[in-house]
């Protein structure tokens, strides 16, 4: 049975890399029936907390990347928080002390200082200097037993190489003089990532391995625990890094890399995975719109690209929009519902009519409040608010009052009859048709570009456009007086 996992650290805010991980093992779960388990590596006992893993917990949901084990939902290899597991990797690591595998290492961290800056001022590699690999096991399992601090490091055959084959890059070397005696549990009795990672990899029956490309530096330590331990490989796929439009990895600094972020400023969870699956896939006819199901039925894993892709945030607004305006009416005013109406009133009907002149005209939920203001608050007026009219203020009031009897007693049913008597008016007032109807637009709006202006005024109601042509002209004319 196909096992894939994602193994996120629970310190910080939950990162898009988390999300874009979980699409790729969640699609390979869902499409080979396999299981797709979350594990907690919260083994940093300082950076790990409580609300950070709530907020990963809460973000997959979000995402609607349901897991088939791990917290909450429990399943065959508990627990999956590792700091649960510590008995486990204890046990693990005698093993390897036995087997000569890995030593107890006395050196303090005085001493690694010194040796650091010793490599530093040397211009080498920074790396244990393979002090206490030498020490008598027996001596240093008494000298554990009395208490002295110590850590457990990995004995890496430096003479040798260490190979393993990725999916989507062939087959990979490292020289082993280039990797580190890897410490795999701490003074603390807490194990290190690429212990517990290994153990647990193993122990939760995981096949396929699927993760960020940053993790291949460290793929060659694991080899060497599969190998100490007398294990069989899983299948290893390291996706390409996320990177900015420069190149480099996306970070804080460039680019919102918190999965919140993007909760919060109303992407839909359907355009996000969307587009990060673009990150590392394309459909076969290069159609960039496309749903969790059909990366289900066509994303062959071996397809993944590995070229740098590239996380341009134009390029996610827009499919953000496309996603938008694809989801029903009925939908749409859901997911509005579901806090992004700022303070406005949370009528659905009306709701419902405001949808069909907005939709068009937003790429993120929370571009709805400003973009639909002018539907639920009369917006404020400015000096400059007519300036696209190019008129003086008295004018442009003489104007909105002129259209006022013809909206009037034509009322709001017939829009094409309305607009033909409007521009019969324009031609009356002695102005271009675009001026009295910018001018007619604002009054009713506050704004200059808007949805269709008869169609907004029908969802506002006669009355209530009626109203705002008469404050603002009203408005117009305080100006002219006052100017
Ligand atoms: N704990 C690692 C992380 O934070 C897991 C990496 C892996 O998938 O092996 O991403």
């Amino acid at each position: 049975m196909v096992k894939v996992r994602i193994a996120p650290s629970p310190t910080g805010d939950p990162h898009v890399g988390t999300a874009y991980s979980a699409l790729f093992n969640w699609v390979f779960a869902r499409r080979n029936n396999g299981s797709f388990i979350l594990r907690i590596e919260d083994t940093d006992r300082t950076r790990s907390t409580p609300e950070s893993e709530q907020a990963i917990i809460d973000s997959l949901r979000w995402l609607g990347l349901d897991w088939d084990e791990g917290p909450i939902k429990g399943g065959p290899s508990g627990p999956y928080r590792q700091s649960e597991r510590l008995e486990i990797y204890g046990k693990h690591v005698d093993l390897l002390l036995e087997k000569g595998q890995a030593y107890r290492c006395f050196c303090t961290s005085e001493r690694l200082s010194e040796m650091r800056a010793k490599q530093k001022a040397a211009k080498q590699d920074f790396g244990y200097d393979g002090l206490c690999r030498g020490l008598d096991p027996d001596e240093a399992r008494k000298m554990a037993e009395a208490g002295k601090p110590h850590v457990v490091r990995l004995r890496v055959d430096k003479a040798s190489s260490t190979s393993f084959d990725d999916l989507l890059r062939g087959r990979v070397t490292f020289e082993n003089k280039t990797v580190d005696d890897q410490i795999l549990m701490k003074s603390d009795g807490f194990p290190t990532y690429h212990l517990a990672n290994v153990v647990d990899d193993h122990l939760m029956g995981v096949t396929h391995v699927i993760r960020a490309e940053e993790w291949i530096s460290s793929t060659p330590k694991h080899i060497m625990l599969y190998d100490a331990f007398g294990w069989d490989y899983p299948v290893f796929i390291h996706l390409s890094l996320l990177r900015n439009k420069n190149g480099s990895k996306i970070s804080k600094r460039k680019n919102p890399v918190s999965l919140l972020y993007y909760k919060e400023k109303g992407y839909l969870p359907e355009a996000l995975l969307n587009f990060l699956a673009l990150m590392g896939w394309s459909t076969s006819d290069e159609e960039e719109f496309f749903d969790l199901e059909r990366m289900v039925a066509e994303m062959d894993h071996g397809d993944i690209h590995v070229g740098g892709p590239v996380f341009d945030l134009d390029k996610l607004d827009w499919l953000n929009g496309v996603h938008i305006r694809s989801l029903a009416p009925d939908e749409l005013a859901d997911r509005l519902l579901d806090g992004f109406m700022g303070g406005y009133r949370r009528d659905r009907d009306y709701l419902l009519k405001v949808i069909p002149l907005i939709r068009e005209r937003i790429n993120t939920l929370s571009e709805f409040v400003d973009k639909a203001g002018f539907f639920y608050k009369n917006t404020e007026l400015q000096p400059d608010s007519f300036k696209k009219v190019k008129l003086p203020p008295g004018e442009t009031a003489r104007l909105v009052r002129s259209a006022i009897p013809v909206i009037e007693s034509r009322g709001l049913d017939e829009a094409e009859s309305l607009e033909n008597e409007l521009r019969e008016q324009a031609k009356a007032c002695g102005v271009k048709v675009g001026q009295l109807f910018m001018a007619v637009r604002v009054a009713v709006t506050g704004k200059t570009a808007t949805p269709p202006l008869i169609d907004s005024m029908i969802v506002l109601g006669l009355e209530k456009s009626l109203d705002r042509m008469r404050q603002a002209a009203a408005y117009l004319e305080g100006l002219e007086q006052g100017s």
